[in-house]
């Protein structure tokens, strides 16, 4: 299991990587711009990525925009819906318009931050290749 952790903020992303170790190997990005690199070295590699946390707000390119990136990236390859990646987005806005968009822009999930270990074991349950562990 291949997992991408974009988040600008350097707690949280240390919880996100810790308590993802457990499902495979983590690679972190930093901000919305190197979050979209990484996701396309992966496709270019053949190396995808399988579950991707995408904070909303980062610097260089906001989690909305990355994730049309990941999806365009997608559609060129001509992913189809049930070998896309898994995109769980996390934020603070708690607002129904930020939360609607995302799932228009065909997001997987959403977590309200803070993140907790409680709040990924129930959102990551949801998905049955992460249901094994
Ligand atoms: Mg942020």
């Amino acid at each position: 299991m291949k997992i991408l952790v974009c988040e600008d903020n350097f707690v949280d992303r240390k919880i996100l990587c810790n308590f993802l170790q457990q499902y495979g190997t983590v690679d972190v990005a930093a901000n919305g711009r190197e979050a979209a690199e990484a996701f396309e070295g992966g496709i270019t590699e053949q190396e995808r990525y399988h579950l991707v946390l995408l904070d909303i707000n980062m610097p260089e390119m906001n989690g909305h925009e990355v994730l049309k990136a990941i999806r365009n990236l997608e559609k060129e390859i001509g992913a189809v819906s049930s070998s896309h990646a898994v995109v769980i987005m996390t934020t603070s806005a708690e607002d129904p318009v930020t939360i609607l968009r995302s799932f228009r822009e065909q997001c997987d999930g959403y977590i309200k931050k803070p993140v907790t270990k409680e709040k990924l074991k129930t959102e990551l349950a949801k998905y049955k290749c992460f249901n094994t562990i």
